[in-house]
């Protein structure tokens, strides 16, 4: 099977029945991306940003270097703004101590926090964009007006700095419950989805997705009943960028469901491409 895997992984995945099926990667800095590439992946379905902010604030110019360093290894690539707070805090951001970080100001919420922190990765996101249509997401959107009111800031740093991002996609991930009942609103709003099955198992579970003694059932017939709904109600694109996209039980299912784009790690690329042949 690993020999096997090893020679198709440049080839596209396609199940028996002739669907052809997107293997993305998610990736977490130049180092993954660069693995992504040498084991097969079509493209970044999910660019977590985290790495940069890890000790020190980068500086716009550093930004603006490591985007444009991944940037260029894929045509299609998602990056996702900056999504710390909760579990993982940053040295220089100050959030106030909360009883229940991951229900707290995590991911989008950082837009009202600290919006010179996040105007700053948007110019730098930009910048290293130039002409190419990247696509960005959003993390942690719980309504329609969070969306709107996020892609508005993006598009008023476009305009301080005059720069044309009329080709840039802007999507959401779904991992907070509540978007489920709003895609009929989002889908007039966003370009993409991409769900995020590891925080939306936390969340309609009410299971810490890092608890030691709790673990949600990943194959729980909730979540493949979350999944139906979204690509049943979705107008827009939808791809899947958590674990249970590499899940050898969940693909057929995720399949079956009418699932096209999955992102997975580096490292399952070519294992979820072959599972997928099998189907
Ligand atoms: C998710 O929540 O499923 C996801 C892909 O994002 P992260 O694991 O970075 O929160
Ligand atoms: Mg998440």
């Amino acid at each position: 099977q690993k020999a096997r895997s090893a020679t198709k992984r440049f080839e596209p995945a396609v199940t028996r029945e002739g669907r052809s099926i997107k293997v993305f990667a998610n990736a977490a800095d130049l180092n993954t991306a660069q693995t992504a590439k040498e084991e097969g992946a079509e493209g970044i379905g999910l660019l977590r940003s985290e790495f940069l902010f890890k000790d020190l604030k980068p500086s716009l110019e550093e930004q603006q270097k490591a985007y444009k360093e991944i940037f260029e290894l894929f045509d299609d690539i998602t990056v996702r703004t900056l999504d710390v707070g909760g579990d993982k805090a940053l040295p220089y951001i100050e959030i106030p101590s909360e009883d229940n970080p991951f229900l707290g100001v995590r991911g989008v919420r950082l837009f009202h926090t600290h919006p010179e922190l996040m105007e700053e990765q948007l110019h730098a996101i930009f910048l290293a964009a130039g002409d190419k249509p990247i696509k960005i997401m959003f993390p942690m959107i719980s309504s329609v007006e969070e969306f709107t009111q996020t892609k508005s800031f993006a598009q008023n740093v476009a305009q301080k700095y005059q720069l044309d991002i009329s080709h840039l996609q802007f999507g959401i991930m779904i991992e907070v419950p509540s978007v489920l009942f709003l895609l009929e609103s989002l889908n007039d709003v966003v370009d993409f989805y991409s769900i995020g099955t590891n925080d939306l198992t936390q969340y309609l579970f009410a299971i810490e997705r890092t608890h030691t003694l709790l673990k949600a059932d990943a194959l729980s017939p909730a979540l493949f009943s979350a999944i139906e709904r979204i690509l049943d109600t979705a107008t827009k694109p939808v791809s899947i960028c958590g674990e249970l996209a590499a899940n050898k039980e969940a693909i057929p299912k995720l399949l079956n469901l009418g699932m096209e784009t999955f992102s997975v790690s580096p490292r399952s690329i070519a294992q979820t491409k072959e599972e997928i042949r099998d189907v």
